[in-house]
């Protein structure tokens, strides 16, 4: 038959030589390349019991972070939504009331802050676009989940204990 391109690979059918037919050859090269992994330096470790060391530059699973008083730092700006690519990010501000103080640090505060980790890629633009100091990345693995909308993080899921009430979940979270 015509070929219509000029792509046509000729398959080589030369019969097959007795070492090829009885396999023990390919079988012993085979057996060898596994052995000799036996022998080196595993480069899978047995995580969680062991951890590797984090780059300086890891960039793993967000917090929303308070001030030294406790307070929300979040003031729902929405620049880090619109700095995020993957438009990650989402928010509903609201106005801070009277008494409300020790809650949140500005007159305007994120009343709904969610994350969804299954399109976030971690490029920690968010972090960098945030004048408060209120979003960072920490150095914790978003865990893994068999439900799509756990994924789906809450303002709940990614602020920071505070350090006035919560000390001992802080120094948790903090891996102290
Ligand atoms: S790390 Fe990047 S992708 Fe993830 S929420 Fe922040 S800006 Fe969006
Ligand atoms: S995390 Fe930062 S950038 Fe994002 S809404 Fe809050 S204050 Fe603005």
């Amino acid at each position: 038959m015509q070929a219509l391109t000029n792509r046509v690979k000729v398959v080589d059918r030369k019969p097959m030589t007795f070492g090829e037919k009885i396999y023990l050859p390919a079988v012993f090269k085979g057996m060898s390349i596994t052995f000799s992994h036996m022998f080196r330096k595993k480069p899978t470790i047995n995580y969680p019991e062991q951890r590797r060391q984090f780059s300086p530059v890891f960039r793993g699973l967000h917090v929303l972070n308070r001030d030294e008083e406790g307070r929300e730092r979040c003031t729902a700006c929405g620049l880090c939504a619109v700095a995020c690519p993957a438009e990650a990010i989402t928010m509903e501000a609201a106005e801070r009331k009277d008494g409300e103080e020790h809650l949140y640090r500005e007159e305007k505060y994120a009343a709904r802050y969610e994350i969804n980790m299954l399109r976030c890629i971690f490029c920690g633009l968010c972090e960098e676009a945030c004048p408060k100091d209120a979003i960072y990345l920490s150095e914790t693995f978003t865990p893994s989940n068999y439900s799509r909308k756990k994924l789906v993080y809450a303002k709940e899921d990614l602020l920071i204990p505070n350090v006035l009430t919560e000390a001992d979940d802080l120094a948790k979270a903090r891996g102290l």
